[in-house]
This record gives structure tokens, sequence and C-alpha cells, in this order.
């Protein structure tokens, strides 16, 4: 049947989330059929029975999910053993199952239609929020009720037996699936729908796996089940059948990525080296504290970057300046005398709003961070003693987020005198270096002044691109990977470079364009001589680097800020990565 459908390649065009290569054969996710039908020759329901079904399944989805998260936690996967978590406590949430139990009593149902009733009663609630990144939050609802159903339909439940490097078709895929699955490999992850900043996206990602949406799969489902298939998660494109040819020019582009990540975990290079041995420094991106303890193991220089509103996230409440105060000293100790930079709270409409706007109700909805606390200068205090005081464990940095102006950073350098001097009282502190993140262009055009105030600049591109395109960072449809192309962005990080070139103080550049693999030797031919990226794509931009002398690099970033388009840039970039792979 295979062969017969398989007489030419089809290429499916979707939008790349998580870049790589895979190869492997198909595999459709099953979907449950809901709602399941009553049969008639069935006694009569018995409501209490079913809420003691209902009850039971939960009680087994705890088991499950304590069982993950336990083993996530010890192989070192805290963001997934963090969303696994927050599943966990969703099941505990007495409202979820107050729901579902009054739907099964009221409606005298099956315990499954009760659960998928309700999944589909908070889908369309979830529908009409206007805000994306909250939206996708369903996945985190479904993912729950998916787990109780398939524990109601399949008492005895085996594990789904996914052959190993599978290429995952479905709909949509949660993230604990993802987690769950990666634990034995999957190839990469093919979705109908799906958001580039969901946490299935951030699972994929910190797994390596490549994950390509907006993928229309539908229509020839069972036909090519086990078919060959090739996913190219950087074009975002996803190759059934694909012909011998195609098929060789992926497996050498996979084999030299491979061959080099292997070589990389089991001996990692430290730090960055171009072709020609010059150093770029790589810095990890991290959220917590186990991630720190990863730098060795990825051969990374440092913490470029540590988003401490994570510490809120975690406790759903702000920690109080003695949690901090250890949480950070923690995270320094953990660096090993390797430096580290510290980020002061950074909330945004991706991450911890409910939190911050449940602690500060006068809180405008897009306010920044920095602006409440400003506004709230005891908060800000106890925030950067905690801060400081970690600095006598190891080589610290502070960051300063979402500058608008030098007036508004002069006044977070004086809240760091002030707490310096209140930290000094009981012991020794040593200097600290402070830095500011350029990723408001009215702060990007004022880089010049920046000279004489700060230790080091970096650029925050996540926030950049969404503040000088106008789009929304947090809706995958608006935010495609191509704007990071947009010829008046590179050209604004050419002019920071540039003028903080001037002054000299160091550029470091921290949002996730550092790990883009077309725009390293762009971005480094520029001059940006340190990049932070998630750990785990360490490998992939070595290899990069690598591939390149800098003056190759400063050849292409010219050739880049010459073009006029988007489309332009993209395929050169691309061009110069392929051959790279061509043999
Ligand atoms: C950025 O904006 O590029 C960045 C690194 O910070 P965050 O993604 O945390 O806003
Ligand atoms: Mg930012």
């Amino acid at each position: 049947l295979i062969e017969d459908s398989c007489t030419e390649e089809i290429w499916l065009q979707g939008r790349a989330v998580v870049p790589g290569v895979a190869i492997g054969s198909l595999f459709f996710l099953p979907e449950l059929s809901l709602p399941f039908r009553e049969d008639p020759s069935e006694s009569p329901i018995c409501v209490t029975q079913e809420i003691r079904r209902f009850t039971q399944a939960v009680a087994e989805s705890q088991a499950e999910l304590r069982f993950l998260f336990e083993k996530l936690k010890k192989e070192g996967f805290c963001q997934e053993a963090d969303i696994v978590d927050m599943h966990l406590q969703m099941t505990v949430d007495p409202s979820l199952c107050e729901e579902v139990e009054h739907t099964i009593f009221r409606k005298e149902q099956r315990a499954e239609n009760g659960v998928a009733e309700v999944m589909e009663k908070l889908r369309l609630r979830f529908e009409k929020i206007p805000d994306a990144t909250i939206r996708q939050r369903f996945e985190d609802v479904e993912s729950v009720c998916l787990r109780i159903l398939s524990f109601l339909t399949s008492p005895s439940k085996e594990a789904l037996r996914i052959p190993s490097l599978a290429i995952l078709f479905a709909k949509t895929v949660t993230p604990t699936v993802v987690a769950e699955m990666s634990v034995n490999g999957i190839g990469a992850i093919v979705t109908t729908h799906g958001g580039a900043m969901s946490h299935t996206a951030i699972v994929a990602k910190a797994r390596g796996i490549p994950y390509v949406t907006d993928i229309q799969c539908g229509n020839f489902r069972d036909s090519f089940s086990g078919a060959s298939v090739v996913v190219d998660g950087l074009a975002g494109l996803v190759i059934v059948c694909p012909t011998n040819e195609t098929m060789r020019r992926y497996k050498a582009l996979k084999e030299s990525h491979d061959a080099y990540f292997r070589g990389n975990v089991e001996k990692p290079v430290k730090g960055g080296l171009s072709k020609d041995g010059c150093r770029i420094s790589l810095m990890a991106n991290v959220s917590g504290v186990n991630d720190v303890r990863q730098l060795s193991a990825f051969g990374l220089d440092g913490v470029g970057l540590y988003r401490t509103e994570y510490q809120v996230l975690e406790r759903r409440r702000f920690p109080t300046e003695r949690e901090q105060t250890d949480a950070y000293s923690e995270m320094v100790k953990a660096a090993d005398n390797k430096p580290v930079v510290i980020r002061v709270f950074d909330f945004g409409s991706d991450k911890g709003w409910e939190e911050v706007s449940s602690a500060f109700p006068t809180l405008a909805q897009g306010q920044r961070t920095i602006d409440l606390l400003l506004q709230n200068p005891d908060l800000f205090l106890a925030h950067l003693r905690a801060i400081i005081r970690s600095s006598v464990y190891g080589r610290l940095s502070i960051m300063f987020p979402m500058i608008t102006s030098i007036e508004e950073l002069e006044r977070c350098l004086d809240m760091v005198g002030v707490a310096r001097g209140m930290v000094q009282k009981e012991h020794p502190i040593k200097r600290i270096r402070v830095g500011a993140m350029v990723e408001i262009p009215s702060l990007a055009f004022r880089t010049e002044s920046l000279g004489g105030k700060i230790d080091f600049i970096s650029i925050g591109t996540n926030d950049l691109i969404q503040y000088s395109l106008a789009v929304d960072r947090s809706n995958g449809a608006s935010f495609d990977a191509r704007l990071s192309y947009h010829p008046g962005l590179l050209r604004l990080l050419g002019f920071i470079v540039q003028e903080s070139g001037k002054v000299k103080i160091p550029v470091c550049l921290c949002g996730e364009m550092a790990s883009d693999p077309l725009l390293i030797p762009f971005l480094v031919g520029l001059g940006i001589k340190e990049l932070s990226i998630a750990p785990r794509l360490s490998p992939m931009v070595k290899h990069v680097l690598q591939s390149f002398s800098i003056q190759e690099m400063e050849h292409i970033a010219n050739s880049v800020l010459s073009f006029t388009s988007a489309q332009e840039a993209y395929a050169f970039l691309r061009a110069q990565y392929c051959t790279l792979h061509s043999d």
C-alpha cells in the first residue's frame, strides 16, 4: 500500500519550530474519538460508580505524573519536570475534578464523556482568550484530560508503543507526551496545530527534537502510515516518501550533524571556536540551578542570562528575600567560578503575568517589570540585596531588562548603589559588573550613551523583534521565524554593535537568534563575540562556528547588510549553511 502511494515524493511546507534534521518512518499518534457512544445493551449508568471510576483514573494519572516528574528531574530535564509538575497540580486542583464530577452527575453519563465534555467546554473558553500565550496553554489542560481519559478507556493502560525514531504526526502533541516519549527517542514532531512559544515547543527544543507545525496531514492518514519521511526543521519542510536523491542529501546532512553532536557530548569542546581558531564565548540561558550544573557537560563558558522570574513562577508567589538569597547563592556556587549574569525580574505576558498581577492588582497590562520595580523600591531593594549577597560565591553580574532610556538605567544603577551599601554593612562586597539589555529600539538608538555607565550590554532579540517590527512574540501566527531576517532588524543589530564598539562596551546576544544556525555567521561577522543560548543547542552552535573563519563571517555580514528583503537574506544565509553539508 505504501509503495503504491509513494510513486512520487510529497513535499509539505509548514512552519519551522525547532531546527534539525530527522529521517524515520511516519507514525500517527492515535486520537481518541469522542464522545464515547453508550451501549444500549449495557446496564444503565450508575452515577456513583462512574464518579468512582473517574476518581480512580485521576489517582492513576497522578501516580504516572509523579513517576515521570521524578524521572525527568533525575535525568536533569528540569524544565520538562516543571511542566509535568504543573500538570500534577492541575489534577490536584479541585476545580477541574469538581466540574467533571458535577457533569457526570447532572447528565448521568459515563465518566469518559464527562471528562470529554469538560475538556471541550474549556477549549471553547480558552479560544476566546485574546492573549495567544495563555490560549496556547490549553494544551496543558488537554494533556491532563487526555491522560485521565486514557486510564478510563484502557484501565490496564499499556504504554503506547512508538517505534524508536518515529516521525510523530498528530493534530497537536502535548508537552508531557513529548517529554515521556523522548525518553525512548522520537525522531521529529509534525503537527497540524502548534505554537512556537508553547510548552511542547520548549520541551522539543530542550530535547533537540525537530518540530514542524501547520502541516495539513489529515488527508493521507492511513495510507502513509509507516512511510519514510524526512523532516527539515530548519526550512519547516516535511518530505514524505523521499526519492533516493533526497534521501542521500538529507542523510549526509544528518550524519554530519550527528557525528558532531556525539563527539561533543562525549568530549565537549570548551567554548566556541571559529575555523581559524578565534574564540567566541558561549554562555547559557538558564532558568534554574540544574541548568547551571550542566555548564561543563555542554562545554559552556558561564551563564549569560539567568531568568530570575522563574523563582516566582515555580512558587506561584514572590519569594522572600531569604529564599531569593538562597536561590541565587546556590546558582552562583553551582557555576563553579564561571561568570553568571543574573537578570532582575522580567515578567511578561508569556511568563508570570498572573502571579505578578495578583500581587500587584494595579499593574497595567503590558507594564514593564522594571517600571514596577522602580515604583516599589522595597521589593526592588530586597531583590537586589539578595542578588548582591550571592556575589560572594563567585563571579556575578547584574543585568537590567527592558530599559527604555539612560535616565531609567541611571535610576536602576542608583538602586544597586543603595542595596550594595545595605549589604556592605553585613560583610565586604567586591565590585559587581552591571549590564543592560538592549531590547527596546529607544535604547538601541542610544547605545553610544551607555559608554562609561555599564560594563556590558546584552541584546535581547526576542523583544527587539517584537518592539521594532510590531509583532506579538507570543502569537504563533504573527511571530514567524523569518522575521529574524528582516533587513531593518539586521541593520539595527549592526548599528548597536558599531555604537557599542565606539565606547568599548562588550556585547552579548542572548535572544533566540543566537542559536539560529543560519544567523550565527552573520552575528559573529558583525563583531559579536559572545552568544548566550539554551545549553542543549551548544553542540550545534559550536559546529556552525567551527565551519567559518572570522573573515568569512565578516563577508557574510557585509553581504547580508546590503539586502533589501528578508527573503533575500534568508536565501543567502541558507545557501551558506547548505554549502557546509554539500559533498
Ligand atoms: C529577549 O528578549 O531576547 C530575551 C533574551 O529575554 P526574554 O526572552 O526573557 O524576554
Ligand atoms: Mg526580553
